[in-house]
Formats: structure tokens, C-alpha cells, sequence
């Protein structure tokens, strides 16, 4: 037995599934998953010493590879400080400075400890600001795990959604509507449908959880002017996208104004943290100046703030987007052009330091068309290049990360892994 088996089977006496979230159990890809103990910019080691490119970055916030000297420098000389100390401390007011910077349509933030509790935040808070109580959201999206957001579109699909987890009261999905991603008949219909009720619209506005997709053209700007019109809370969710593809995010790049934001990831350098903000009129509903409630005993936590300022000034100071997109290039095109001479269906979209390899016909452009991809395919190729030294994320239904590290030599012999991957198919 592996040591990666043994712990695994230790696990599983103890935790459910042996994990401690569910995707990391291998269960859509089959097998068992591995354990690391250690992670140095580019790769992984694991408890059996083989050595990965990772090209998940704990999901996201390792831009700038594993273990940063400058990251880690800056944690310890917090830690000589002390780990926590319930009440505010100079990190924050340094954290919030920095974001609004990049961020301009941040005007005040909180902080908090995960990408969910970020939104599940945002969504009360945009209902306390409105006084109304549903919500919109887009299938494929995918937004933490709070009660509100683990909806599916349902039967009555226009005026409410369906539980997408036991345990989600039905009474909770009668408040949330789901509708397609990059359909504007459809999210004109679910506002049609339920007048002044919509407190605010949740969107990634390049999703990140289905695969990697992009939105049409003016789909967007389509979503800005909808939400305004009905009086509803725009809610970008840059959990994902918020400094890894620029520093200002999606509404960057895509110039628009979303009146609330969520942050966590690489704002957090590899710690636990989350962040809400944007308009200051909105933001002052929260306690203690407004009526909305909301707190953390670790929220600020000095560690991660002091993790995640150097990261943020780490990307301020190298701003890697460009370098970071031609890494994405090289991998897309190494891909694109194996999958052509063995005359296999792939769908590489790619941005930045984001990508998904599709095993489909077609072009993805909403949850169901991600659906129509060859599982079986993922599968073989996902253990293919397991075996020859690359960690995908363990289901067809991941986006693919890059950081800094992986320029050079781990980029090169990653694109070699995957073409031979490829050619094994
Ligand atoms: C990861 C993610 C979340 C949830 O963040 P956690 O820190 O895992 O709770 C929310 N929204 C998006 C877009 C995410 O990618």
C-alpha cells in the first residue's frame, strides 16, 4: 500500500469520504486521491515523493506559485506578532487600501474567511439593502455553499429554483431563480416573472466552475442594464477571477460597474479569507452602522492579511497578466495541436492564467453545453497525465490554474505531458 492509500484509508474512518471537500475524493475521475506533503512553486510533492506540475494551485490562489519566499517571509514576520487577536489591527485597514486600489468600484469592503461566506454575505446584504427577497443566479455558476446558492433550476424554473443538496429547505429555492449563462431572453423572463422581488443578481462573469467560460459579447453589459432598470444589486463573484486575470478582475477587463464584489483566493496568499465590498451606499447597511447583521472571530486574522497584502503587492510589482497569458497560450496551443493530428474534439478556451480542456464538439458556452463533453475521455487523460507528472483538477468540470512558477521549464515539459497524453488517447 501507498502512503497516500494509507492515509486515505485512515481518513475515511474518520472523515466523511476521507476529505474534507468533496471533490477531492477522485470520485468523478475514479481512483483514489493522493496526498501531499509538500508544495514548491510549480509542483507538488506528494506523501509517496512523486513530484506533479499542478495546474490547480489550490484552486486558485497560488499565482505566484507554492510556498513564496516573499509570502512566506511575510507570514512569519506577522506570526512573531502573534496569530489573532480579536479586535482590529493595522493589517486590515492596509488590506482594505489595497483592494479599493485595484478595485474601483469598491468603495468600502469587509473582510471574512472563505469565498462563501463572502457571498453568502453579499446576498443578505443586498436583500436587506432592497427589502426584497429573491435572487438570481446563473446555472453552472457556482457561488460557496450557503442555503441560498445551492440551487438548481427547477420546475417552475422562472419564479423559483429546486434544492441542489439535501438538507436545502424548499422554501429557500422558492427565493432563488435560476436561469442559463449567457442567455438575455432568459434572465429577461425570470425579472418579467417576478416583479420588484429581485434583491440582486449573482453572477462569475467568466465562470470558473463549470470549465472555464467566457461570456457573449455584451452579455454583461446586458446584465449591468437589466439590473439597474429593476433596481436589483449587481453581485460580481471574483472569488476566482479577482487578481488572476487582472488585478481589478472581470469588471476590469470588461469595464463594467457591479455594485457589490466578492473576493477570497489569491487574496488570501494561500490563508483562509474572504471579502464583500462595493458601493459605500450599500456596504453601510452592515452592522454596526446598518441593520444587516454579518461577523467573524477570525475575520482580518493577521496571518492572512499580512499572506495576502504580499501577495497583492507581488502582483502590483511584477504584473505578470501578460507573462501569465502566454504561458496560458502555450498550453492552449500545445493542446489544440495535438488534438488535431489524432483528429479529436477539444475545446481549449483559455484566458490569462485560466483554461478548461473540453472534450467536446462544440464550442462551451453554458452549463449545458459543458454537460455534453466525453467523460469517459477526461477520465483517461486525467489519469494519463496523473502518471506522467500532472495534477488537472479531478473533474471535467474544473478550470485549470497557472502561476508565475510554471514559466520555463515546467510549462515546456507540462505542454510535452500533454501531448503524449493526448496522442495515448
Ligand atoms: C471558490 C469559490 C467560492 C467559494 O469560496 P470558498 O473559499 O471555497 O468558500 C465562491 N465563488 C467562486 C466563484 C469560487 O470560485
Amino acid at each position: 500500500m501507498t502512503n497516500s492509500e494509507n492515509l486515505f484509508e485512515r481518513a475515511k474512518r474518520l472523515i466523511p469520504g476521507g476529505v474534507n471537500s468533496p471533490v477531492r475524493a477522485f470520485r468523478s475521475v475514479g481512483g483514489s486521491p493522493f496526498f501531499v506533503k509538500s508544495a514548491q512553486g510549480a509542483t507538488l510533492t506528494t506523501a509517496d515523493d512523486h513530484e506533479l506540475i499542478d495546474f490547480v494551485c489550490t484552486w486558485g490562489p497560488a499565482i505566484h506559485g507554492h510556498n513564496h519566499p516573499v509570502i512566506k517571509a511575510a507570514i512569519s514576520e506577522a506570526l512573531e506578532h502573534g496569530t489573532s487577536f480579536g479586535t482590529p489591527n493595522p493589517y486590515e485597514v492596509e488590506m482594505a487600501e489595497l483592494i479599493v486600489k485595484f478595485f474601483p468600484s469598491i468603495q468600502k469592503l469587509r473582510m471574512c474567511n472563505s469565498g462563501t461566506e463572502a457571498t453568502m454575505s453579499a446576498i443578505r446584504l443586498a436583500r436587506g439593502y432592497t427589502k426584497r427577497d429573491k435572487i438570481i443566479k446563473f446555472s453552472g455558476c457556482y457561488h460557496g455553499h450557503s442555503d441560498s446558492l445551492l440551487i438548481k433550476a427547477g420546475s417552475g424554473a422562472l419564479t423559483h429554483g429546486n434544492p441542489d443538496s439535501a438538507g436545502v429547505p424548499a422554501a429557500f429555492a422558492q427565493e432563488t431563480v435560476v436561469v442559463a449563462y449567457n442567455d438575455c431572453a432568459a434572465l429577461e423572463a425570470a425579472f418579467a416573472a417576478n416583479p420588484d422581488q429581485i434583491a440582486g443578481v449573482i453572477i462569475e462573469p467568466y465562470c470558473g466552475n463549470v470549465g472555464f467560460i467566457m461570456p457573449d459579447a455584451g452579455y454583461l453589459s446586458y446584465l449591468r442594464e437589466i439590473t439597474a432598470k429593476h433596481g436589483s444589486v449587481l453581485i460580481f463573484d471574483e472569488v476566482m477571477t479577482g487578481f488572476r486575470l487582472a488585478k481589478g478582475g472581470v469588471q476590469e477587463i470588461e469595464t463594467i460597474t457591479p455594485d457589490l464584489t466578492t473576493l477570497g483566493k489569491i487574496i488570501g496568499g494561500g490563508l483562509p479569507v474572504g471579502a464583500f465590498g462595493g458601493r459605500a451606499e450599500i456596504m453601510d447597511y452592515l452592522a454596526p452602522d446598518g441593520p444587516v447583521y454579518q461577523a467573524g472571530t477570525l475575520s482580518g486574522n493577521p496571518l492572512a492579511m499580512a499572506a495576502g497584502i504580499a501577495s497583492l503587492k507581488l502582483l502590483e510589482d511584477l504584473d505578470p497578466y501578460s507573462q501569465l497569458d502566454q504561458l496560458g497560450a502555450q498550453l492552449r496551443d500545445a493542446v489544440a495541436a495535438a488534438a488535431q493530428a489524432k483528429g479529436l474534439a477539444v475545446q481549449v478556451p483559455q484566458r490569462g492564467a485560466m483554461f478548461s480542456i473540453f472534450f467536446n464538439e462544440n464550442p462551451v458556452r453554458d452549463y449545458t453545453t459543458a454537460l455534453q463533453g466525453n467523460a469517459e475521455t477526461f477520465k483517461k487523460f486525467f489519469h494519463s497525465c496523473l502518471s506522467k507528472g500532472i495534477y488537472l483538477a479531478p473533474s471535467a468540470f474544473e478550470a485549470g490554474f497557472l502561476s508565475t512558477a510554471h514559466s520555463g521549464a515546467a510549462i515546456d515539459r507540462a505542454c510535452e505531458i500533454f501531448a503524449e497524453a493526448i496522442k495515448e488517447l
